[in-house]
């Protein structure tokens, strides 16, 4: 990969499967996929397909990967690493940002698929697009930045006594083949070309994506930017393949392909915590960043509670039924002291989420799980049923309800992610009631604190408990809508994530995919990067 930037362009669409009509003066776009993985360059077709299940409009067939499929991807993975993991940040930068207006020429055809797919609405999906182009970009001018590479030396000291210090000096390196799992609720920003994909690109490392088989062909239209990309840019096309899913089998050949160095995984527990145990019981074990489970806690203190509980109790319904709930940050718990300001806060939420029609989940058996957790807490004794509502099975509608602190921490269950518009309230009769109920918490992505200034004892209070157990604390606000930035953190302690110290989102997240390597007393020519 000599070039130090890409061919202008985007190049002339994939006239295969994208056809241009022009209608109005308006440019449309009609994406026909064609169901093949992405394989090092080639569209390879399988030899079983499965069929995709949309939320609207007409079913498509798709390879189902294969442990050959893996194989073949992994080994073109690790081929090109020996060219893009030492291409220069000027060229990875060019690459990512070749990715970003490719991706921006597909715009209308990607959202099409994508609403279809998933459920989702336009807005959502073209917000979406915004944020994964602009996280491509933003990667593209960090690393050319260079702080990410967190350079040191230390000087020869030959005269020191009683020994000499020997010159050192340290980098942060890529790794090799990364693995991807895209993540159903984020189609784009979380999934093939997502938050995963450009970090490990940007660090230098080529990447294989298991596809969600929620959105194969969303999967299939970004795979065909990046190859769009790859021509563009001369890389060598092992550096991105797309194996879609269809079949177990493909996730775990995966994560155990002994080229494969690291993996990024987005979903449920069960999911993650599986093929964590698979990476870890592999003859080399190699880290799995998985982002699990949170139900992210907001903790009303009384001040902000009785000056604007109404007002929190609306906006928390927005929050906890935006996108059907569907978001990792979704607020699921709220801890306020009983008495009635905590009522009208719940009689304000109440009347919020009763206004929240049924939204469309991602999958069947997402809007399943949703069920099965709205069964479970309203089978807990001791649980109060504020809000119920009916709907079809691949539909969400908010349901509300209300326990006592005491109960809350008797029944660990409930402390469980409902994936979905669900919201506990509990109560609380002092801030002693509270801190127990943070101190039994597990491992969050965040904690909310909704204060006043009257209420900062309270705040410093709990603030030790809430920075042990959350990646991100925020106050005044709602977790959901995950800023892009260097300083954010989207992880935490288990099960928010399986690896505390690292973070998915934001420019911190192209760490996990470097390692340290120090030189001693090499020559100036032999340690990378220690130029601009
Ligand atoms: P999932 O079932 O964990 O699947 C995620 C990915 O991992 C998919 O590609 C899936 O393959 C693969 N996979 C899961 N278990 C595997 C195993 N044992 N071996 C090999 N591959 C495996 O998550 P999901 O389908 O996206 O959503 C299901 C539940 O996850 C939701 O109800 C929710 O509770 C949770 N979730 C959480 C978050 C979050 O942000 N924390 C996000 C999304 C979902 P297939 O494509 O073949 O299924």
């Amino acid at each position: 990969m000599g070039h130090l930037s890409c061919l202008p362009g985007p190049l002339e669409l994939d006239t295969i499967s994208i056809t241009e009509i022009l209608t109005n003066g308006t440019k449309s776009m009609s994406f026909k996929p064609h169901g093949k993985h992405l394989i090092a360059g080639n569209w390879v077709a399988g030899a079983q397909n499965f069929a995709s299940s949309p939320a609207h409009g007409p079913s498509h067939e798709y390879a189902a990967g294969s442990v050959e499929d893996v194989d073949a991807a992994v080994q073109a993975a690790e081929k090109a690493f020996w060219s893009y993991g030492y291409s220069s940040r000027d060229a990875r930068a060019a690459f990512l940002n070749a990715i970003a207006d490719e991706i921006e020429a597909r715009a209308e055809a990607i959202t099409e698929i994508g609403t279809q797919e998933t459920g989702l609405p336009e807005a959502r999906l073209q917000g979406e697009r915004g944020r994964t182009t602009g996280q491509l970009r933003l990667f593209a001018s960090h690393i050319l930045q260079g702080d990410y590479l967190d350079r040191r030396h230390d000087e020869a000291l030959p005269e020191r006594a009683p020994l000499p210090r020997p010159d050192l000096k340290m980098v942060q390196r890529p790794i090799g083949p990364v693995a991807v799992f895209g993540a159903s609720n984020f189609p784009l920003a979380f999934s093939t070309a997502g938050g995963d994909t450009a970090a490990a690109l940007a660090a230098g490392c080529p990447v294989v994506v298991k596809g969600h088989s929620a959105h194969p062909g969303t999967g299939e239209i970004i795979a065909e930017a990046i190859h769009a990309a790859i021509a563009r840019c001369n890389v060598d096309p092992g550096v991105f393949s797309l194996i879609q899913g269809g079949n177990r089998a493909v996730g775990s050949a995966l994560v155990q392909h002994p080229l494969i160095k690291a993996v990024g995984f987005t979903g449920s527990l069960a999911g993650g915590r599986a093929l964590f145990d698979l990476c870890a019981q592999r003859p080399e074990p190699i880290p799995f960043f998985g982002e699990l489970g949170s139900v992210n806690p907001m903790f009303i203190l009384d001040h902000a509670l009785s000056n604007r509980g109404a007002e929190i109790g609306a906006g928390w319904a927005g929050s906890l039924s935006m996108g059907a709930g569907q978001f990792c940050t979704n607020p699921g718990i709220a801890i306020v002291k009983a008495g009635a300001e905590a009522d009208a806060f719940v009689a304000a939420a109440q009347e919020a989420l009763g206004q929240v029609g049924a939204q469309t989940m991602l999958t069947d058996g997402i809007a399943a799980a949703y069920r099965d957790g709205q069964r479970r807490i309203a089978g807990t004794s001791g649980v109060q049923e504020v809000l119920t509502s009916v709907c079809d099975l691949r539909d969400a509608t908010p349901y509300l309800y209300k326990t006592t602190a005491q109960n809350w921490l008797a029944n660990e269950a409930l402390a469980e992610e409902v994936f979905g518009p669900l919201g506990v309230v509990v109560e609380v009769t002092d801030m002693d009631e509270a801190r127990a109920v943070a101190m039994s918490l597990q491992g969050q992505l965040t904690c909310t604190l909704h204060m006043d200034d009257a209420d900062m004892g309270d705040a410093q209070s709990l603030m030790p408990i809430l920075e042990r157990k959350a990646g991100r604390l925020l106050a005044n606000g709602f977790p959901t809508g995950v800023e892009v930035a260097d300083t954010m953190v989207h992880g935490g302690p288990y099960p928010a994530s399986t690896n505390f110290g690292a973070t998915s989102v934001g420019t911190l997240s192209i760490r996990r995919f470097l390692r340290p390597v120090c030189y001693q007393n090499l020559p100036d020519a032999l340690v990378p990067e220690m130029g601009a």
